[in-house]
């Protein structure tokens, strides 16, 4: 008997907090992308670390779109849940692990290519091992920190060249869709008016789509600092903490 209640009320509670949590989660954006005049700024939730119960939640509320941050993680979940999400690589990426991100069929975006070489090798996996999928949205991550031990493209030779590449009639099986940065947690937390990390990915797109032609899209701002990210002119927000909760270390998360 109580393990029927149990069973019964366990998953129920899970639903209403993260139905509640991503519906407050998602006015906000709302809100924000009003109040700085944009239309259109895209809520992506991240999943990383987080069980496909949650994510199945979600997508029974109506939600397509989920970011996973770890590639064996993503298979995992890409293999047990609905075939049409569109899964986003939003992880620090290897590149001895494009070829299985490449594999998933619905894998839609990989948000962090942070070299030509990774860039050419997502683009020869797709086309070896699943050529007739979607080509794979790419953006670009930008090192707008300045500092050398973050992760991103950091000069301008290394931002033109992947450019290019995407441009060219090589790019066969990806696309480029934007560009991507992950603030650092001092300056997201700093009292400034602007975030400076923020300021310089809106740059980088002034200057390459002025240059190419482009209508690049923004990936900034995450639970911390998603307001400002709007306010400077975002398309894309990453949530995971604001509407998943605190997550477990990796050692913990069960899929
Ligand atoms: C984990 C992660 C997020 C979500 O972070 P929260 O602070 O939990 O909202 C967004 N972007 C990237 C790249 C991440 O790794």
């Amino acid at each position: 008997m109580l393990g029927r209640i149990f069973k019964r009320t366990m998953p129920d509670l899970r639903k209403n907090e993260l139905i509640t949590s991503y519906e407050a989660v998602r006015k906000d954006v709302e809100l924000y992308a009003r109040e700085a005049g944009k239309k259109g700024v895209v809520l992506l939730p991240v999943s990383k670390l987080k069980p496909a119960s949650d994510v199945q939640i979600l997508y029974d509320h109506g939600v397509r779109s989920f970011g996973e941050n770890y590639v064996q993680e993503l298979i995992h979940k890409a293999s047990i849940l609905p075939q049409d999400i569109k899964w986003h690589f939003i992880g620090g990426l290897q590149t001895n692990k494009c070829k299985d991100l490449a594999k998933v069929p619905n894998l839609c975006y990989v948000e962090t290519i942070d070299s030509l070489k990774k860039a050419v090798k997502l683009n020869e996996a797709r086309a070896k091992f699943q050529p007739d999928a979607n080509k794979i949205k790419c953006n670009l991550q930008i090192n707008t920190s300045g500092e050398s031990q973050k992760s991103g493209l950091s000069t301008e030779k290394e931002i033109l060249e992947a450019v290019e590449f995407f441009l060219s009639p090589s790019a066969t099986h990806v696309e480029l869709a934007g560009l991507m940065t992950i603030g650092s947690w001092d300056i997201s937390h700093s009292e400034a008016e602007e975030n400076q990390e923020f300021a310089e990915l809106v740059k980088w797109k002034g200057i390459l789509d002025a240059k190419f032609n482009l209508a690049l899209k923004l990936s900034m701002g995450m639970s911390s600092d998603f307001k400002q990210a709007i306010n400077q002119g975002s398309s894309q927000v990453r949530i995971g903490t604001d509407i998943f909760g605190a997550r477990p270390s990796r050692t913990e998360a069960t899929v």
